[in-house]
């Protein structure tokens, strides 16, 4: 039997009316303008797996700002264009649609950005990384639906491969190596036999990768379900160790990391903490080194440091008889994420549980009382109002009061005792 290679059906299916709608509309305007249009990667590969996806990119051999702008005069949304990359984004209600110009990329030398040059759908779809993101799908209504397959992405699909387009892909780009082994884990399939021997050939071209990319690939690897697979699968072909030789990708990490999802359910765990937990084995000098070399965000070097702090308190917090008041003093301030961590990590069941008494409860406490309570109540003003807010603090975080009355009556004692 042959198969169709017109998916009309299936988009009709699988997208929401309103995109498919709007992409038929769209095929038509590219069709009035002489332009063709194409819907294009992981959403055509979504499309033949039968996942969701309603990330829609679209290819115009054209020009697609020119296309979009066209577009958002029928359909009221909000249109970003870039000029310089000759792409647009349109926006309304809750979807987005990327528009790009169909591009061919030339890469002067190996990790550099490439240059980019205005081409056809062939070279545009020759440019990706797998044969399995490098199908389209013609939008013109002359023939609506057909798949344009010049890579037999769909032959990988159904084999479960993962193929680069060219012997050159990983030294072009070897952000790719990143990505092939994302896919690989995601979908459950396997590098093919030639993209694998030059995966683990080109490794040395992860050096030639800046840090701020490769910052973005790890990001994306922990919003997969299971970033473990794909660290235990960089752990295995040599890419970990490209990174920093003391990162693994090992059964414990795994662990950490499923007690981590179910923490921080039905949200994902933040990078902070995934990083904070992946890094948790690594000296301070070590984790410096991936903070710098990566650029990690703020609150993510963050993480990273104030889990080593934390780690080093971890002997005193293991003493059972700590007050609430013991335990704010050496947990307060530092980030929720490198707290999380250690009560992960902790072999100590005593300092896990202050440190979730902490974050469930210290955390938030706070007296009712402030400054101005306290003029009110008869204080003057002057350094024993701080004074007196840091006891009603403790006597707060130890349970001696509840509530504002309790409070009140705490703070006249004090005063009628000086007095
Ligand atoms: P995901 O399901 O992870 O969102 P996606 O396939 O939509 O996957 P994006 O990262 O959004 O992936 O990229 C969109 C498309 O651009 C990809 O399908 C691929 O064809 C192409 N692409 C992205 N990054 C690269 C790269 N480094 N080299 C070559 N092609 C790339």
């Amino acid at each position: 039997m042959t198969k169709t290679t017109n998916l009309a059906n299936k988009v009709e299916k699988q997208l929401p009316a309103e995109l498919v709608n709007f992409m038929w509309v769209a095929g038509r305007v590219a069709a009035s303008q002489g332009q063709s249009l194409y819907l294009v990667g992981g959403v055509v590969r979504d499309l033949l797996l039968g996942k969701p996806n309603f990330d829609l990119d679209l290819v115009v051999e054209g020009n697609a700002i020119e296309l979009a702008r066209k577009l958002a005069e029928i359909k009221p949304g909000e249109i970003t264009t870039h000029p310089l990359f000759n792409t647009a984004k349109l926006k309304w209600n809750n979807w987005s649609v990327d528009f790009a110009t169909a591009r061919s990329e030339t890469y002067a030398k190996p990790g550099a950005l490439p240059t980019v040059t205005p081409s056809s759908i062939k070279a545009d779809l020759f440019r990706r990384d797998f044969t399995i993101n490098a199908m389209a799908i013609y939008l013109n209504p002359r023939r609506y639906g057909k798949l344009i397959d010049l890579y037999e992405g769909r032959k990988d699909l159904e084999q479960k491969l993962i193929r680069i387009l060219h012997k050159k892909s990983f030294t072009d780009d070897a952000t790719r190596i990143w990505r092939g082994l994302r896919y690989e884990q995601r979908l459950d399939f396997q590098l093919e036999e030639t993209t694998l021997k030059l995966l683990k050939q080109d490794l040395t071209m992860l050096d030639t990768i800046s840090g701020d990319r490769i910052r973005y690939e790890l990001e994306c690897v922990f919003q997969e379900p299971e970033p473990e697979k794909v660290l235990h699968r960089a752990e295995e072909l040599g890419v970990l160790s490209k990174l920093h030789p003391s990162l693994k990708g090992n059964s414990w990490l795994e662990d950490k990391f499923k007690a981590a999802r179910k923490q921080t359910s039905p949200n994902l765990p933040p990078f902070g903490l995934y990083m904070a937990l992946w890094t948790y084995h690594l000296s301070t000098e070590e984790s410096e080194q991936l903070i710098s070399y990566l650029r990690l965000p703020k609150t993510v070097a963050q993480a990273l440091r104030d889990s080593s702090a934390i780690k080093a308190k971890l002997e005193i917090l293991t003493y059972p008889e700590l007050s609430h008041s013991n335990i704010y003093r050496l947990l307060h301030g530092f980030s929720p994420s490198a707290i999380i961590a250690n009560s992960l990590t902790t072999t100590s069941p005593i300092a896990h549980q202050h440190l979730e008494t902490f974050l469930h409860e210290l955390h938030y406490v706070k007296p009712a009382l402030n400054g101005n309570d306290l003029i009110r109540l008869g204080i003057a003003p002057g350094p024993q109002i701080k004074e007196i807010l840091e006891r009603l603090y403790e006597a707060r975080l130890n349970g001696k009061v509840t509530s504002k009355q309790d409070e009140e009556e705490l703070v006249k004692g004090w005063v009628d005792n000086k007095e």
